[in-house]
């Protein structure tokens, strides 16, 4: 089958590097951005610009967004000027954002009625997953949407999974967030703990890293930790909606997610203390308060 027209909204810290790929593997790209700078840096390297998601789709057959909430999917989808404007009999959208899965399967319901095809396949990998496209990508849809949209979710990605209909893909990606989250306040209470009896920092990484305490979150994050580098990455305001989106969902479901919420409680005072725009590891300054003392390597 020819490549089909693709549009990409929502170029930031990930959109643009995954929309990068498309335009290297030889995709035609429309793009839009409420932000015009990363529109006019895709549009340098040979994409379309347009201004409007309705645009966008009145030039595609396969739209993929990249935003950062699920209002912001719900209004690019189905607001004013939005997808379902522009949208033809046929056309795939791709929702890649982290969002409800309710509100997945809310647009997913509402385009199906002018004839899209939607899936939700939310990623795992980071900027640097994004950057080397090695995103893992899980899915939700049903089983012929997936076939057709697995080479353009390759290039993108290097695990891309059919988790289940509509929704699933988001609700998988709350799963990964869970174990993310815990992971990284294990990793930060491990290190504050060990430095303030003396340990370096690095000292605790090197070893944990090497034996069963072994994390990629620790792998890839406690060596810019402990130098206290917390740029972002992930921005710990993000977690943070999507600890939300797990409380609320696990509360519909009527599922005790008790560690979570500790998670929840932290990463809220990340934000309440003006940290949302560091990367999500910097979970680890709110510890450091509590603990007061620091936990920087030596070295
Ligand atoms: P980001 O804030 O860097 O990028 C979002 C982009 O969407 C911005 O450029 C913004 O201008 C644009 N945008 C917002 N509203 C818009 C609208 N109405 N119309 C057009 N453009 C609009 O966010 P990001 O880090 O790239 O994350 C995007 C999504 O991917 C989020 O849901 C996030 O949770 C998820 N995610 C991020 C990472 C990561 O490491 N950054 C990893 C996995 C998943």
């Amino acid at each position: 089958m020819e490549k089909p027209n693709i549009g990409f909204i929502g170029l930031g810290i990930m959109g643009r590097h995954m929309a990068k790929h498309l335009l290297t593997a030889g995709y035609a790209l429309v793009v839009h951005d409420l932000n015009r700078k990363p529109v006019e840096e895709l549009a340098a390297a040979g994409a379309q610009e347009a201004f409007s998601a309705g645009q966008v789709a009145q030039k595609s057959q396969v739209v993929i967004t990249m935003l950062p909430d699920s209002p912001d999917v719900e209004s690019v989808a189905l607001g004013p000027d939005g997808l379902i404007d522009g949208v033809s009999a046929g056309l795939i959208h791709a929702d890649m954002s982290t969002i409800a899965p309710s509100t997945a399967i809310k647009v997913a319901k509402a385009l199906a009625g002018k004839g899209a095809r939607c899936l939700d396949a939310p990623v795992s990998g980071g900027e640097v997953g994004a950057a080397n496209a090695a995103l893992s990508i899980m899915v939700g849809g049903d089983q012929a949407t997936f076939d057709e949209m697995l080479p353009i979710f390759k290039v993108m990605g290097k695990t891309v999974t059919l988790c289940g209909p509509n929704g699933a893909g988001q609700t998988v990606k709350a799963c990964n967030q869970i174990q993310v989250a815990l992971n990284i306040l294990g990793m930060a209470e491990a290190l504050l703990l060990g430095a303030k009896a003396g340990v370096d920092p690095a000292v605790v990484h090197q070893v944990l890293s090497a034996g069963y305490a072994q994390s990629r979150v620790s792998d890839v994050r406690a060596p810019r930790a402990i130098r206290g580098d917390f740029h972002p990455g992930f921005k710990a305001k993000f977690h943070l909606k999507d600890l939300n989106i797990i409380m609320k969902t696990g509360s519909d479901l009527g599922v005790p997610l008790p560690a979570t919420s500790l998670a929840h409680e932290l990463f809220t005072a990340m934000a309440a203390t003006g940290r949302g725009d560091l990367d999500h590891t910097g979970v680890l300054t709110v510890l450091e308060d509590l603990a007061g003392i620091k936990a920087r390597t030596k070295t």
